[in-house]
């Protein structure tokens, strides 16, 4: 399967993640970066859609994220600013076709030899450069402008696509408070020739660990801030392996717990969160499974299925505009508005301590049996 633009990135540091199983996880903090691109979607091209767009979103918290977003600072030098915009680039002829607007990254009737993205902003710079950019609101880490290959590919298309022999690559980190940070890379017509050797590379090994596989030879696996997002997390080799050490590890870290000191605890909390996340992702895996088959527990009187659950949630939000819309005043609403405080734990910056640098951590080989 070819990678798509969002996805090279991986599959140059990891081909295996191309070619071992797949399970589509959704977390919360992808469903919060598709509301904010959404929002983003609307609102780029024309900023008039403001106020509607923002209406649109349901939690108080995320609203308030994307109202904070200085868009004119994002946008800057921009003009023609068009959203989702989605291309093919054929690897073979190094052309590139515009597929159209809004695809949801349904990429249809695509040749062998093409690979499929969508640009979250496709735009002119004042001076007509070509510029293409990508919104960036999850927590991994990435890799500066000038050397992402999604950035980079994301340029080569829209440079080859107007026939322009440079091209601008915008990737802007949306943080917590809204507050964005770009980092802007320009690709001239080397550049342009290097990202697509790099993609050709990337493709070719993909390939080739395709028919590894498929000949049930053993996968080399490449473990790294890619994996954040890697649907092939639960199949993978090295994610097992890491989480079948991890157990003997956290009963140990359970047992010790009041004896820890602060750096110590620190490690188990990265630990737990870990164990957690994988967890999570296989009991998701496991429920796509009991959809269609039940699967037996070991105790053999009990098995996992699923079965119809409902629930009842009124949209607090809109009752509260109807029954302003019907004259009841603020005095009125009061008791059907409360707030609740409760404890947050996350990991944030200790005080007077910088954001680190992105930068690309060298692959750490794992082998493991695809
Ligand atoms: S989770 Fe596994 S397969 Fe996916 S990128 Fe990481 S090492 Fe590769």
């Amino acid at each position: 399967m070819n990678p798509t633009f969002s996805s090279l990135e991986r599959g140059e540091a990891c081909p295996a993640s191309h070619v071992l199983p797949r399970v589509l996880v959704t977390h919360e903090w992808t469903e919060v970066g598709i509301e904010i691109h959404d929002f983003l979607r609307l609102v780029a091209p024309d900023p008039a859609f403001t106020s509607r767009a923002l209406a649109r979103i349901a939690d108080d918290e995320l609203r308030a994220r994307c109202a904070a977003i200085d868009l004119p600072t994002a946008l800057d030098r921009l003009m023609n600013v068009r959203a989702e915009c989605a291309y093919a680039i054929d690897l073979e002829t190094a052309s590139v076709r515009f597929l159209g607007h809004n695809l949801e990254r349904a990429y249809t009737n695509l040749a062998p030899n093409e690979i499929a993205g969508t640009l979250d902003v496709d735009a002119d710079h004042v001076d007509r450069t070509p510029t293409a950019g990508d919104w960036k609101s999850g927590f991994s880490e990435l890799t500066p402008a000038e050397d992402n290959l999604q950035i980079g590919v994301g340029a080569y298309a829209v440079a080859k696509a107007r026939g322009a022999d440079r091209a601008i690559g915008r990737l802007w980190f949306i943080g917590q408070d809204g507050r964005i940070r770009t980092d802007e890379a320009e690709f001239d017509a080397l550049d342009l020739e290097h990202v697509l050797d790099r993609t050709r590379h990337t493709v070719r090994r993909i390939r080739e660990a395709e028919a590894r596989y498929s000949a049930g030879e053993t996968l080399t696996v490449h473990r790294g801030p890619w994996c954040t997002y890697c649907p092939a997390r639960p199949h993978c080799p090295a994610m097992i392996a890491f989480a079948r050490e991890m157990l003997p590890a956290l009963e140990q870290d359970r047992a010790a717990l009041e004896m820890l000191l602060p750096d110590q605890l620190g490690e188990v909390w990265e630990r737990a969160r870990l164990a957690a996340k994988i967890a999570e992702e296989v009991i998701d895996s496991l429920k796509k499974f009991a959809a269609t088959h039940p699967i037996p527990l070991p105790d053999g009187r009990k098995e996992v299925r699923s079965h119809q659950g409902s629930t009842t949630w009124v949209n607090g939000h809109r009752a509260l505009e109807m029954l302003r819309e019907r004259g009841a005043n603020d005095e009125e609403l009061a008791p059907l508005i409360g707030t609740t405080r409760y404890p947050v734990f996350s990991a944030k910056l200790r005080p007077g301590v910088g954001r680190r640098k992105a930068s690309k951590t060298k692959p750490a080989e794992v082998d493991g049996h695809g």
